[in-house]
């Protein structure tokens, strides 16, 4: 194995660098005031201090499910298992189905990928079309693995969304066969235009589904989720065990205390979409003003561009772009094969300044 090229890149970064990089939230946004207020009421409480559940403590899971329940998806606190970020979720089922194969999605998310090698998991990648993956692919070789990886909302690093018509084959595919989905969604606060629904929802018993705080609160938190049936969350209670026994209880009580407002929860995750389609319709712009040959879909939500060039070899293009102080990854990052693709580009758009994205733009437009 070697290094995520993305962190190995976020160490390079300086006050002076443009990074397109990483999948940053805007830190602006971070609702450090209210989180403090949170903290400093729960930190007088000695109990949050000891050893808690492995599980997570039954209030956040409570909150957790009930946010299921509001969408229309079934769910109690038995449901849920609270891990050390959703990278842990994928961690534990990994390890879970450790040896196994997998379908997943071609490009996919890196963590991901990284981690299906650790545990040893067989990849098997399947093309995504602009509505999501492709159906007949994805089937024939769902037929053989039993096991998919996706990222259905606003996906990293296409921000590929899938269409209404596409999550409905897929748990009809998932159905048939009998087998698991693994349903990523870190994104899905992230829409701009419409809350997508979960594929999850058609196949309760058939899927894991993956939430997260990081992108709509604080990654820094560390705090995400898994949402399947009882009998899968209990086995997965047995590597969590393992793991760290449980995730940070500081964490989750400030988490808990900030979640008992569910308006505010609500009005600053809205406040976070109106920021990043504002950022995303800028960096379009100049895309479209400065590096005109560079071919992209406008996201529907989430916080990557990710397009391609006809011939520029974008790997080449990144190592002179990080003397200008410039960054961005290159997509051949997030295949399996990574020496096959070399002209596309995921960009962050998330964590820059309008000042910056032209400069950072104008800077790989001069570079090409
Ligand atoms: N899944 C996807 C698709 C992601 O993009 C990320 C973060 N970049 C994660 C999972 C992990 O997020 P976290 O551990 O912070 O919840």
């Amino acid at each position: 194995m070697k290094r995520s090229f993305v962190r190995e890149i976020l160490e390079s970064i300086d006050n002076e660098t443009i990074s397109f990089a990483g999948g940053l939230p805007n830190e602006k946004l971070f609702p450090s005031k209210e989180l403090k207020k949170c903290a400093s009421k729960v930190l007088k409480n000695k109990e949050i201090y000891q050893y808690g559940l492995s599980n997570g403590i039954k209030e956040l899971r409570q909150k957790i499910a009930k946010m299921y329940c509001n969408s229309g998806f079934k769910t109690n606190e038995e449901n849920i298992l609270i891990t050390t970020g959703s990278q842990q979720a994928m961690f534990i089922i990994s390890k879970y189905f450790e040896n196994k194969s997998i379908t997943l999605e071609k490009p996919s998310y890196l963590g991901a990928i990284n981690i299906f090698k650790l545990n040893h998991i067989k990849m098997k990648e399947v093309d995504l079309k602009k509505d999501g993956i492709d159906i007949k692919k994805f089937e024939k070789s769902f037929a053989k693995t039993k096991l998919a990886y996706l990222i259905p909302d606003f996906q990293n690093p296409t921000s590929t969304t899938y269409s209404k018509t596409k999550r409905d084959e897929v748990a009809k595919i998932i159905k048939k066969y009998d087998g698991i989905l693994i349903e990523d969604s870190p994104y899905s606060e992230l829409y701009f235009e419409k809350k997508e629904t979960l594929i999850s929802s058609q196949i309760p018993n058939n899927s894991f589904h993956l939430g997260s705080f990081s992108k709509t609160l604080s990654p820094s938190l560390r705090i995400g989720w898994i949402r399947a049936s009882k009998e899968l969350i209990d086995s997965l209670i047995i590597i969590k065990e393992s793991i760290d026994l449980h995730s940070s209880g500081i964490s989750q009580y400030i988490l808990n205390e900030y979640l008992k407002d569910d308006a505010n929860f609500e009005k600053h995750t809205q406040k976070i979409r109106d920021d990043y389609q504002d950022k995303m319709e800028y960096f379009c712009k100049c895309l479209d003003k400065y590096l005109p040959t560079f071919k992209y879909t406008k996201p529907k939500g989430g916080m990557f561009i990710y397009g391609s060039f006809k011939k520029i070899d974008t790997f080449e293009l990144v190592k002179k772009a990080m003397k200008e102080k410039v960054l961005f990854v290159p997509g051949n990052q997030f295949y399996t094969n990574k020496e096959k693709i070399n002209n596309e580009i995921r960009f962050n758009y998330t964590n820059s300044s309008k000042k910056d994205i032209k400069k950072g733009i104008k800077t790989i437009s001069k570079l090409i």
